[in-house]
């Protein structure tokens, strides 16, 4: 069985320094589900929508070969809004709306036959919602879960009980630092560990990631980019990369993950370069790849014995 995969799905309004998009398509499930589809099938999306949900949405999905058999579409409903705008240099971004709507009452139901899914991602959504998902599922063998400051400020108790239960959290290094206390990187990296995943990444924005486990450190640079022009969506994507190329390989091994965190990273960089989905809708496997080796390239060496 596949990847399943649940969070939002929503219409963003983003501003950015260049530019001005409404109602575009957006959600961590949107960007984890597209990015996780160019490396393993069957991948399944649980989420609602209201019948504002554009058709051309749902057709750049089938495209994608991503299951919505769980994807609740309510009538006469409105689909979750989210508006955000990026300050000059895009490491800031304020939240200038955030409209629940269909989102307010949402049950999530697992479909029968995808609670036997190997995998669970559990987008960014509210820990009670990613709680339900996980009650309803047949013992996933690997289960990745990301979050955000909001979770962290308000449910952080609901927060704490959904971390004991999985595999790997990925978070933002102001995010592990909130979450632990901790101002050390690596030592709220070790005090997030006890909390419950045996893995762990922080992001660091422009600045690459870095992913614990196994008494393990790794270090992923970031991609050197000359144009970014929306980051929405990027740490879905990262993590959508990362599940779905682990999920192909079937090898759980620290050496996997590795490259697993950097085909997120590749996705994410192509994410960045467009607004909204587009930038990873259409993406050749030679080019992914491509970039891949590129990210390898960039922190090669070889010894320097003295
Ligand atoms: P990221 O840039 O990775 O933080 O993800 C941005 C996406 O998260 C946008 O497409 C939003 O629609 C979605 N989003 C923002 N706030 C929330 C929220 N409170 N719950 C669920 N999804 C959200």
């Amino acid at each position: 069985m596949g990847l399943l995969i649940v969070g939002s799905v929503a219409l963003d309004t983003i501003e950015t320094p260049y530019d001005k998009i409404d109602n575009a398509l957006g959600g961590s499930t949107t960007y984890i589900s597209v990015a996780s589809s160019y490396f393993t099938d069957p991948v399944d999306i649980i989420g609602v929508v209201g019948d504002d949900f554009d058709e051309a949405h749902i057709k750049m999905l089938k495209r994608h070969n991503i299951g919505m058999d769980g994807l609740q579409i309510i009538k006469g409903g409105k689909t979750f809004r989210w508006g955000g705008r990026y300050h000059e240099n895009f490491n800031v971004r304020d939240t200038l709306f955030t409209d629940l709507n269909v989102f307010e009452t949402f049950d999530p139901k697992i479909p029968e036959n995808l609670r036997n899914a190997e995998y669970v991602v559990l987008g960014n959504i509210h820990p009670a919602l990613q709680m339900n998902v996980l009650d309803q599922m047949n013992d996933p063998e690997f289960i990745v879960c990301d979050t955000m400051n909001l979770w962290i400020d308000i449910s952080k108790n609901e927060l704490l009980e959904v971390i004991k239960r999985v595999d790997i959290l990925i978070i933002n290094d102001s995010e592990a630092q909130m979450l632990s206390g901790e101002p050390n990187i690596i030592k709220a990296a070790k005090m997030i560990q006890d909390m419950g995943p045996e893995y762990l990444i922080i992001k660091k924005g422009e600045h690459g990631a870095l992913l614990f486990g196994d008494d393990n450190i790794f270090s992923a640079p970031a991609f050197p980019m000359f144009n970014v022009f929306d980051p929405t969506g990027a740490g879905d994507t990262f993590a959508g990369g990362f599940a779905g190329y682990l999920h192909k390989k079937k090898d759980l091994s620290f050496e996997s993950m590795k490259q697993a965190v950097i085909y997120g990273s590749t996705l994410a960089s192509f994410c960045v370069e467009k607004f909204s989905t587009k930038g990873i809708e259409d993406l050749p496997k030679e080019k992914i790849y491509e970039r891949f080796t590129a990210f390898r390239d960039l922190s090669r060496f070889e010894d320097g014995q003295l």
